[in-house]
């Protein structure tokens, strides 16, 4: 086969076989095929799509890149989340010490940053110390001992995916519904887990633009989950604003500490409740949300999950005193208020630009291998649907260099719609998908 082939046919809209798919993943994979040319196959893919048999050759074929983790020789029954992508999103950092702390295991393998959208890799390098590099038998054993592990994709994992998700990020190739699918399952099915909760977002925040994308994106990876014989369920929650209040690295790590006090945004805490719960019930550790979201509740007020929080921290090397005391977590120079250019009701935000100012703060990288700067970031506790007057302070923005801060100032402004009129709220999930 010759890889020149496979873009024209896909650049012109056609199919590709079976075999093709897992001659280009096992090939790129093995370095045997260049950046460039996957760079325009991942483009006419983009632009022409796959269809629901491309899409699951390619999640399987990625799936069988590297190693298939069977993790049942130290938990019975594991249960994983993901979440599609968004400005804000900690919910991981909220959800996985509360499911452990109800006794579920959780072994979770995050990614980094992508486009607009955050990483939770990143976000917890804000603990000084802290590593999501294991070897599977430290995986394993973390997982045994605590109940609770969040790595980074090994090499040996899915490896197709962590090549095609770097160059992804950088060449404009992210939002596609085949693309997040095989990105998404092909990890969640390497990892082993029997039950896997995804988040899809959809919104201005979001990869997916409307509740039809996301309903798409969901069905597509539900099925493909249950397929291979793995319980699923899908939420499609509102990314038509940051996720709770903090967006950047260090800002978010403080918010879900927050969050598992007992504090923080209660949009965050319902937004983390709900994935939570999900997890429960699928785990057979509640009957119903209901009863789930009492176990939630109980493990956060009597200290619980965050004890599981920094355990985990702990054991991954990390500086559990910034957990404790989250002002010794990274601090930016120069913390400005944001004030209202005007009065009125926020009626939209453009949550991928807020995304992006961040990203420019120097929060997320703009080139493959940039480094990240954890303490900027921005505070937007403002939401859809709430009135201030001109002049109000609406967020706080931190940054360690005062042009980078000037323009995120404009930035941030103007990505925000004000109207006259009275604004309804937006929900946090608009369907659920089994
Ligand atoms: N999250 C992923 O893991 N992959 C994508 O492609 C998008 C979001």
């Amino acid at each position: 086969m010759r890889m020149i082939d496979l873009i024209e046919r896909k650049r012109d809209g056609g199919e590709l076989s079976t075999a093709e798919i897992d001659w280009f993943v096992r090939h790129y994979t093995a370095d045997q095929i260049p950046d460039y040319q996957a760079s325009a196959f991942m483009m006419a893919v983009y632009l022409r799509g796959m269809n629901r048999r491309e899409t699951t050759d390619l999640t399987l074929a990625m799936a069988r890149s590297g190693d298939q983790l069977d993790l049942h020789d130290v938990a019975p029954f594991v249960v994983d989340k993901h979440s599609s992508g968004g400005v804000g999103d900690k919910t991981t950092l909220v959800v996985q010490p509360l499911v452990a702390a109800c006794g579920v295991p959780v072994g979770k393998m995050s990614g980094r940053g992508l486009g607009s959208s955050g990483g939770t890799l990143d976000k917890m390098e804000s603990i000084a110390g802290w590593s999501p590099h294991l070897s599977l038998a430290q995986f394993k054993q973390q997982l045994a001992e605590i109940g609770l592990v969040l790595a980074g994709q090994t090499a040996e994992l899915a490896p197709a995916d962590g090549k095609l998700y770097a160059l992804r990020d950088v060449t404009g190739t992210v939002a596609n519904t085949s693309l997040i699918a095989a990105s998404i399952m092909s990890k969640k099915l390497a990892a082993g887990a029997d039950a896997i909760v995804l988040d899809v977002k959809t919104g201005s925040g979001a990869f997916m633009p409307t509740v039809e994308a996301a309903r798409d994106l969901a069905r597509i990876m539900v099925d493909i989950g249950l397929d291979a014989g793995r319980k699923m369920v899908a939420l499609i929650s509102d990314m038509n604003q940051p996720l709770g209040t903090a967006v950047g690295n260090a800002l978010e790590v403080k918010e879900a500490v927050a969050t598992l006090q007992g504090q923080g945004s209660p949009h965050l805490w319902a937004h983390s409740q709900a994935v939570a719960a999900q997890m429960l019930r699928l785990a057979g550790k509640a009957g119903s949300i209901e009863e789930a979201k009492e176990k939630l509740d109980k493990v956060r007020a009597n200290g619980q999950a965050l004890s599981k929080f920094r355990q985990m921290v702990a054991a991954q090397g990390g500086d559990v005193a910034q957990v404790d005391e989250v002002s010794k977590l990274p601090q930016a120079r120069f913390v400005e208020p944001l004030l209202a250019p005007r009065s009125g009701t926020v009626a939209a935000i453009n949550t991928t630009e807020i995304g992006w100012a961040v990203v420019r703060l120097g929060g997320g990288r703009l080139a493959k291998g940039d480094k990240i700067d954890h303490a900027v970031g921005l505070l937007l506790p403002v939401k859809i649907g709430d009135k201030v007057e001109e002049g109000n302070e609406i967020g706080m923005i931190h940054a360690n260099d005062e042009k980078k801060l000037a323009a995120a100032q404009t930035e941030i402004v103007a990505s925000i719609t004000w109207s006259h009129e009275p604004v309804k709220p937006l929900p946090h999930i608009y369907a659920t998908i089994e």
